[in-house]
């Protein structure tokens, strides 16, 4: 397999930039390959016209190459939801979804992944029940944003949901974050793109202090420790005590509203009790919270809340002035619904 940061599709825009000047090249040279590659799709190097015939020479002798998800299926649920499988070079794969809102003002979410499986082991997620088999680099989680741009058209929000922890994959996120926004490329707006995390504080401090800060969603799914640690083991690590001193920390930081996601599991987390604490817990932040009707795969312990229990807790959560929408499942009978990513998979 070529040498990964060898791969152009992975470099911001500063980082080709410095490879450029590094090659010998006039530091412009980099627009040229940054914008035939993440707005042309360029997919080799001698696609890059602009370049002299001798530099697109010395590029490809210094072993530079343009990365390319392979797309292996393309299913479209009948609410809409499209879910994209992709194969990495090395036989893993990885899912993406893409959530359309309905007509006459239509709204293209994008959920991508940015890791082959998860290490999280969330109790709850097909796609901790696969292997971790790596991190992805930062072009291969930008290139389900060119690809799927390419098929389907404009693109308005992107979201870090899909398979992976993002801040367990901190560099080539933030890089691939850098290129879905820059001007040449994609251009998604920096308010437009979310990174959702199950908590990993170190990650978020480091994120605010990023130049490009994109929105910060929270997997929370529970109001205290003991009921989380059922959920999700990573509260062993980084307790809510611990989580939110360093959400204070990035409110104080970026003045960034701070979603959360919390997905009604049925007779689990969903009572009057846990949105009351729930409200305490989120007061010292200004936030805003999603109620997931809760998508079960196969083999998984867990079931959906009711629809009424789901009403019931928003009531609450409103009633307390808390901005709360609930999200109801999309993309069901694809398996691309939250949750689900790689159900498909484990059953085979
Ligand atoms: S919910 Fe997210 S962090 Fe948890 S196991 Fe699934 S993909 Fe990983």
């Amino acid at each position: 397999m070529p040498s990964m940061n060898k791969d152009l599709k992975s470099k911001t825009y500063a980082h080709l930039e410095q490879t450029v000047v590094d090659l010998g090249g006039k530091k412009y040279l980099a627009k040229y390959i940054f914008s035939f590659i993440h707005a042309k799709d360029a997919a080799e190097i001698d696609d890059i016209t602009p370049l002299s015939k001798a530099f697109r020479q010395t590029l490809a002798e210094n072993g530079y190459y343009i990365s390319k998800l392979k797309t292996i299926e393309k299913l479209v649920d009948p609410d809409g939801t499209i879910k994209y499988l992709f194969e990495l070079p090395d036989g893993s794969r990885i899912e993406s979804v893409l959530l359309c809102t309905d007509a006459p003002n239509i709204r293209k979410t994008l959920c991508i992944s940015c890791q082959a499986g998860c290490r999280m082991g969330c109790d709850f997620c097909a796609t901790a029940k696969l292997k971790f088999r790596r991190n992805l680099t930062a072009g291969e989680i930008a290139d389900q944003v060119n690809i799927i741009f390419a098929d389907s058209g404009k693109i308005n929000n992107v979201v870090y949901m899909g398979m992976g922890e993002p801040l367990d994959n901190y560099e080539s996120v933030t890089d691939s974050v850098s290129i879905i926004n820059h001007h040449t490329g994609k251009y998604i707006g920096q308010r437009h793109i979310t990174v959702s995390t199950c908590g990993i504080t170190e990650g978020i401090e480091k994120l605010a202090a990023e130049e490009i800060v994109p929105r910060l969603a929270i997997s929370l799914h529970a109001p205290n420790d003991k009921l989380r640690a059922r959920l999700m083991p990573i509260v062993n690590r980084y307790p809510l005590k611990k989580l939110f001193a360093s959400l204070r920390s990035y409110q104080m930081q970026t003045r960034k509203r701070i979603t959360f996601e919390y997905c009604m599991i049925k007779g689990v987390n969903d009572s009057v009790a846990h949105a009351q604490e729930l409200i305490k817990l989120l007061a010292p932040l200004k936030s805003s919270v999603n109620l997931i009707e809760y998508n079960p795969h196969d083999g998984c312990e867990f079931l959906a809340s009711n629809k009424h229990v789901i009403k019931r807790f928003q009531d609450v959560l409103m009633k307390a002035g808390m901005e709360t929408v609930i999200r109801y499942k999309r993309g069901q009978k694809i398996k691309a619904a939250c949750g689900q990513l790689g159900a498909t998979w484990l059953k085979k």
